[in-house]
């Protein structure tokens, strides 16, 4: 990877400010990638509502002057976002029933799922979040006594899964505290976070992190997500590396998207990726269909096709399971 000096100096800067310097404007984003917005479908009304963001970190993993670059396809808003599809809603897999309090669901049995915040470093183009009230229903410093106190009161949760949005935009303080009043819990196990941070915004990984983390006296699980082996560079391995080497397990998840990493070659080399970076395929999803997403879907029958070829070639252990959340069942499904 060659850099250009004023990239050297972005990464040079801590993780607030390298947040505060993401690309949100898509002709800057396209300037950067040597484009030109006109000659990509791109739609400004695509953007209102769901902005382009996207971290230089990530998007320094793009190929220049491709405009078909699978990173590119995640973040960029394009026309076909304003298609409509059958069957697709603002709540697919019906997180607004299972909201239990203000910031939790309570889908499946054991584990409880925190809403920390509603913002990500990035805005994935396919994720159900962009028509959710996230903002709504995160969880605000007050509510988390009470959340706390329900955790404490409930013998059957094992494990608490700390989301969003994206929880480790959290200060150091902040997730110290919780793993903190977590701790306190003697029928919780573990502590899960779902986080695509090491991935764009590996920086975010720092020694501060690292000690807040430390706090979390039962097992720490973190839970990445990357969709392509691109998305892996030296500063995203580093990240890694030391989250591994303080002991976390690290599990990854991807969504199966239609001309990003839909072939048995990107999946292979993306699973082979990962794990030479410490980090197992867990979960490859089918898309959640949302409203807004529909030209990302993968059908079930060419996903099952697909990582079956992908299951020759691999170690069991490289193969993530193909599943699908459905709205009302007591697990995501496995589809084979
Ligand atoms: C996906 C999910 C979980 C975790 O499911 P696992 O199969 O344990 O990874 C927990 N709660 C909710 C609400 C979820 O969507
Ligand atoms: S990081 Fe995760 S939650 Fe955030 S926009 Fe991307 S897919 Fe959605």
């Amino acid at each position: 990877m060659s850099e250009h000096p004023s990239e050297t100096l972005h990464f040079s800067k801590n993780w607030q400010q390298q947040l505060a310097e993401a690309f949100t404007k898509i002709e800057d984003l396209c300037q950067y990638l040597h484009l030109s917005p006109n000659d990509l479908p791109v739609s400004v009304a695509a953007s209102q509502g769901f902005p382009l963001r996207v971290p230089l970190s990530f998007a320094a993993c793009m190929e220049k002057g491709n405009p078909q670059d699978p990173l590119l396809r995640q973040v960029l808003p394009i026309q076909d976002e304003l298609d409509t599809y059958p069957g697709y809603s603002h709540d697919p897999v019906g997180d607004l029933a299972s909201v239990a309090q203000a910031g939790i669901l309570h889908k499946y049995q054991g584990r409880v799922l925190l809403i920390n915040t509603g913002s990500c470093a990035i805005n994935c183009r396919y994720c159900f979040r962009r028509n959710f009230p996230y903002a709504d229903l995160q969880l605000g410093k007050q509510q988390e006594d009470a959340v706390i106190q329900t955790i404490r009161q409930d013998q059957s949760i094992s494990e608490v899964i700390l989301s969003g949005g994206d929880p480790l935009l959290l200060s150091d303080a902040r997730i110290a505290k919780l793993l903190g009043q977590l701790s306190g819990i003697s029928h919780l196990q573990r502590v899960r976070i779902h986080t695509r941070l090491p991935i764009v915004l590996p920086a975010r990984i720092t020694g501060g992190l690292l000690a807040s983390l430390a706090v979390c006296t039962q097992q720490l699980i973190i839970v990445v997500h990357c969709n392509h082996a691109n998305e892996l560079n030296p500063r995203v391995g580093n990240a890694c590396k030391q989250l591994k080497d303080s002991g976390i397990t690290l599990f990854n998840q991807s969504v199966l998207l239609k001309g990003v990493n839909d072939n048995v070659a990107a999946l292979c080399v993306l699973s082979e990726q990962l794990f030479s970076h410490g980090i197992i395929p867990y979960y490859l999803h089918l898309l959640d269909k949302a409203t807004g997403t529909g030209h990302f879907e993968v059908s079930a029958a060419d996903a099952v096709a697909l990582i079956k070829q992908v299951q020759a070639f691999l170690p069991g252990y490289l193969t993530p399971k193909l599943v699908k959340e459905q709205a009302g069942a007591l697990s995501k499904l496995t589809i084979m």
